[in-house]
């Protein structure tokens, strides 16, 4: 590993990009196997305006910043070091790379876990930022539950709508679909929308009213406001990536249609050797625990990938002192 002697940067075994749940995941393991590791968060993750994770097995309803912080404490127990701050770049040197933080800081890393998540794109109505993860949402599993038999609206704001309208009507049988900016329905949707009691709202979504601090309704464009007590939207996934751009590493776009990811192949493994990714920046569909578990599982493919080099290396240093002791006896 060239980089600590060459640049003569604090180094470490990898470089954790990101401390939500798939980072931590991945520092966990990483810790575990005494692997030297440093965690570089932003501290935005993308469930924040939540006020539960939900769909956790044993921790179902914990705040998102306090399971976090338990994470973050779980990892420093072995070794891992977790700063505050935002990765700017990273670039390939010799046996590593090199990542540049936006303050200026760098470090050194023999493998790169990038687990930066994803922004999620809203449709531009106001008071849907506003409302965002509280009585916005996009999820029946992460807060379904919480919103069941309210009068729930579903804007089709993407690819999805259909989808979220028929699953949210598990939920609450008072649900409206606002067709909004979409294009026309089939006849096969019409039909199924019909038989599960699902009124539709055709017409331009003006506005979402709120009266204090809670969802109230939707303006139409008309002026018609058509009381509603949660509204469903789908976001276009846009995987944070930008700090992969000096390694080659591009966007594509996701097969569900819905956005944006960083593609890979098993445990995480990118198209640039020593690069691994996990969580939403490469699967948007991932929950807390699946992020938290693909994290987990790069950390132990990339504490293995190390393993492989460190055995290839120290069978290169025997081979190389054995035939020096030969020379020697030779001479
Ligand atoms: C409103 C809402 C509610 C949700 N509720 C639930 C729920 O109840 N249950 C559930 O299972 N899932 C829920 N989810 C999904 C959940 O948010 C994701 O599954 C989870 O956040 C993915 O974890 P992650 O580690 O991949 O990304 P994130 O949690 O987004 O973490 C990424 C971290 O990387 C940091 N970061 C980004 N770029 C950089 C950079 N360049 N340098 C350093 N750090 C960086 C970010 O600041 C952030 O801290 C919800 C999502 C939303 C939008």
């Amino acid at each position: 590993m060239q980089v600590t002697d060459t640049q003569d940067l604090a180094t470490y075994d990898v470089v954790v990009v990101g401390g939500g749940a798939a980072g931590l995941g991945g520092a966990l393991m990483l810790g575990r196997s005494r692997r030297s590791v440093l965690v570089v968060d932003a501290g935005e993750p993308r469930n924040a305006p939540a006020s539960g994770v939900h769909g956790f097995l044993t921790r179902d309803g914990t705040d998102p910043a306090a399971l976090l912080g338990v994470g973050r404490e779980e990892v420093r127990g072995y070794g891992a070091r977790v700063v505050d701050g935002r990765v700017a770049s990273a670039e390939s040197v010799d046996g590593g790379f090199i990542v540049t933080l936006e303050d200026g800081r760098r470090v050194g890393a023999r493998r790169l876990l990038v687990t930066t998540g994803l922004v999620d794109e809203l449709p531009d109505v106001p008071g849907v930022r506003e409302r965002w993860g509280r009585d916005v949402l996009h999820c029946p599993y992460c807060h379904g539950w919480e919103v069941r038999d309210r009068p729930i609206g579903v804007l089709a704001s993407g690819p999805t709508a259909m989808h979220q309208a028929l699953l949210f009507r598990q939920l609450t049988e008072d649900l409206t679909l606002f067709l909004h900016t979409a294009p026309e329905l089939t006849d096969e949707e019409a039909e199924q929308l019909a038989a599960r009691g699902i009124a539709v709202v055709e017409g331009e979504v003006a506005s979402l009213e709120v009266h204090e601090d809670r969802l109230t309704g939707v303006r139409l464009q008309n002026g018609e406001v058509i009381p509603r007590g949660a509204m469903v939207v789908g976001p276009r996934f846009a995987a944070r990536a930008g700090m992969l751009a000096g390694l080659g590493l591009e966007t594509t776009a996701h097969p569900s249609g819905m956005g944006e990811h960083v593609e890979s192949g098993a445990m995480g493994l990118t198209a640039v050797p020593g690069v691994w990714v996990a969580g939403n920046v490469t699967d948007p569909t991932a929950q807390v625990l699946a992020s938290a578990n693909a994290g987990v599982m790069a950390g132990a493919a990339i504490n293995a990938d190390l393993v492989a080099e460190d055995t290839r290396e120290a069978v290169a240093a025997r081979r190389d002192l054995l035939s020096a002791t030969a020379e020697t006896g030779r001479s």
